[in-house]
């Protein structure tokens, strides 16, 4: 199965595809994830992805699309995966056709996340990962059941994004409707677009996405 989890900043597509990885075994490929381990690792793309991403402005197409393309070719992509993040635009979206072909990969479905936009600003800011294993969580939402402590791995560093504040939000938001969004109508064209309620809580937000899945 191969799923797209589209929506703007805040969500919360990196946390369902996370919790779809565990429920159904799939690979979690959040490109957004992909660059910021490119930075850590000090790669030539690491370091030209840096600066656009504290910008809060989006990658260049071509070096997205190389990023995926090289990824899907992964031996752990075979039985299928979420991605999250990618496609950002109209060009990313008709490079995925392009490669699915050649690999006789087929989207099952691509589902919107929808967000009331004036709740994103505090919902991005609020968050924070652990370190060790990139649980994530959130400062009013989602609190370790230990102040301090990772619920998954016991690990006591967190992260917090430098893109995570207020001023590099909005221009990320602002991406999102000039780029992103017009991608939507794509895949409804194509009668693979669902919607959900991101607005509801974490797992009533899942539940959803499970019976979209169903019905696909
Ligand atoms: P994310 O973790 O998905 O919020 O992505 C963080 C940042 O990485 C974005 O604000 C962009 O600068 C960059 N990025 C991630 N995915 C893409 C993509 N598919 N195309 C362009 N830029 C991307």
């Amino acid at each position: 199965m191969i799923l797209i989890l589209m929506g703007p900043p805040g969500a919360g597509k990196g946390t369902q595809a996370r919790m779809l990885e565990e429920r159904h075994g799939l690979v979690q490929l959040s490109t957004g994830d992909m660059l910021r381990a490119a930075i850590a690792a000090g790669t030539e793309i690491g370091k030209q992805a840096k600066a656009v991403m504290d910008r809060g402005e989006l990658v260049s197409d071509d070096i997205m699309v190389e990023i995926i393309a090289a990824r899907i070719s992964e031996d752990d992509c075979a039985n299928g995966f979420i991605l999250d993040g990618f496609p950002r635009t109209p060009a990313q979206a008709e490079a995925l056709d392009r490669m699915f072909v050649d690999k006789g990969f087929e989207i099952g479905s691509v589902v919107e996340i929808t967000v009331n936009e004036d709740a994103l600003v505090e919902r991005i800011s609020g968050r924070f990962t652990c370190a060790h294993c990139g649980e994530g969580y959130h400062d009013a939402f989602k609190r370790p059941k230990t102040d301090g402590i990772c619920d998954m791995c016991g690990g006591t560093d967190f992260t917090r994004r430098p893109d995570d504040n207020a001023e590099t939000v909005r221009r990320r938001l602002g991406e999102y409707h000039r780029q992103t969004a017009p991608i939507l109508p794509y895949y409804r064209d194509k009668g693979l677009l669902r919607q959900v309620d991101g607005m509801a809580g974490i797992d009533a937000v899942a539940r959803q996405i499970e019976e979209v899945l169903e019905a696909a």
